[in-house]
């Protein structure tokens, strides 16, 4: 997202939206100012909030207001120097979202699948989009310590992949840095978060900041059109089941986890000892 954010940056800043165009209802989550205010105005700035993406805009009443987006896990963004003259309709299909510029530039939002979790706010501040508001600390910030981590760790009777991937407790790092953080810590996804000791908190902390800032590492100066490939490439264990662990050789294994499914290494995380799949092992008695 910080590098999708860079590249958006690098892109956007400068430009006149020329307008805005919903091709999926359900996508736009307010109606107050219109998206019809967008009309002239200047891409100011660009922001990011965990996986909220921030498009602040002098608007050409003077005011500022930011189109804020929340790609989802279907979703992406995708850039494109000559946009269609026509305005995209609402039909069937992955389109969701159109801004166009006035120098004929832009990009469209695209969400595959059927689930609509995509989501495009227009507002005078973040904080009213209502997950920006409730988002824990960002993780890159020089404010998250160690303590701070170990004050948001304390206490909490809850695995510490849930833990991880909640972003009401810590914005940005999500469901597949969750599995590259366990991994690379070396620690059990089931295990609980209140029982974790001081060592434990640093090692943890030092590996949350070790592997987001090489996933943006690897992606800096790359297009919005080759970040997904590239945070593919990247994951050890996320969405690798089956395959060899790139530590240990032993096989990438996959346990249910609440809506999902996490991945990991069980020589690496686990004594050796695969996680008991609850939702399967529920199904067998
Ligand atoms: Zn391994």
């Amino acid at each position: 997202m910080q590098s999708l954010a860079a590249d958006l940056r690098e892109r956007a800043v400068g430009r006149m939206v020329e307008r805005a165009d919903i091709a999926e209802f359900s996508v736009l989550k307010t109606y107050d100012p219109p998206l019809s205010a967008l009309h002239g105005a200047e891409i100011t700035g660009m922001g990011r909030y965990g996986k909220f993406l921030d498009f602040v805009t002098r608007a050409a009443d003077g005011r500022e207001l930011h189109l804020i987006t929340h790609l989802a896990r279907a979703g992406w963004l995708r850039w494109r120097d000559d946009m269609p003259d026509k305005p995209a309709r609402p039909g069937k299909g992955p389109l969701a979202f159109r801004l166009v510029f006035a120098d004929g530039s832009g990009f469209d939002l695209t969400e595959a699948g059927t689930r609509k979790r995509l989501a495009v706010y227009l507002v005078t501040d973040p904080a009213q989009v209502p997950g920006i508001a409730s988002l824990g600390p960002d993780p890159l910030s020089p404010d998250f310590t160690v303590e701070v981590l170990a004050g948001l760790l304390a206490g909490r009777r809850t695995q510490i992949k849930g833990v991880l991937r909640d972003q009401k407790i810590i914005g940005g790092i999500g469901n597949a840095y969750s599995d590259e953080v366990l991994h690379a810590a070396r620690m059990s996804p089931f295990r609980l978060a209140s029982s974790l000791n001081a060592d434990d908190v640093a090692a943890l902390h030092e590996v949350i900041i070790g592997t987001l800032r090489t996933a943006i590492e690897r992606s800096s100066g790359l297009a919005a059109a080759d970040l997904k490939a590239e945070k593919k490439a990247g994951l050890a264990v996320h969405g690798r089941a089956g395959e060899k662990c790139p530590v240990c050789g032993d096989v990438i294994r996959e346990v249910s986890f609440a809506d999902s499914a996490l991945q990991y290494c069980a020589t690496c995380q686990t004594g050796g000892k695969p996680l008991a799949d609850r939702r399967l092992s529920r199904l067998l008695k």
